[in-house]
């Protein structure tokens, strides 16, 4: 699935109906450039699961737990991550087969710990079609 958006709203909107079909045991992996938009895509997403707490990108742990929603949502940031190593050391593995939903900003960095069939989302820019403007690419779904 191909989408394209061209403001925030619109990739928020993505994320929340993406959100209200997610299931218990999926894991979202979120792939883009720094300030691409995968923070605004999971604040969209986490609506959808009908979670109403502030979701921002969690600075200083690995993974904020949303318990509020229609399931509980996993928030993963690894980029800061210096070793796979460490989502060993925060039980990563009870959270990606856990009956909540996980969403992982820059998965890649942590390539070898992702299951095969997770969902893959991509955020992209291209600078000739404006600012703003985003790719949105879904496979896996
Ligand atoms: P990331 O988490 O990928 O680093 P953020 O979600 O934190 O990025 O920030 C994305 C920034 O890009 C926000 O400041 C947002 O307002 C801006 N923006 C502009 N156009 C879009 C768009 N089409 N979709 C999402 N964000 C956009
Ligand atoms: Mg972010």
């Amino acid at each position: 699935m191909i989408f394209e958006t061209n403001n925030e709203k619109e990739t928020f909107q993505i994320g929340k109906e993406l959100g209200e079909k997610a299931q218990p045991g999926q894991i979202f992996c979120l792939n883009g450039d720094l300030g691409v938009g995968k923070t605004v895509f999971t604040k969209g997403f986490a609506k959808g699961l009908e979670i109403e707490e502030e979701v921002n990108s969690p600075t200083f742990t690995i993974v904020q737990v949303y318990d509020e929603g229609r399931m509980p949502l996993y928030h993963f940031d690894v980029y800061r991550i210096g070793d796979p190593e460490e989502m060993y050391e925060i039980g990563f593995e009870d959270y990606f087969y856990g009956q909540g939903v996980c969403l992982v900003e820059w998965s890649q960095l942590i390539e070898e710990l992702i299951p095969k069939d997770a969902i893959q989302v991509v955020i992209e820019k291209n600078l000739d079609k404006g600012l703003d403007y985003r790719r949105i690419t879904v496979e896996g779904i």
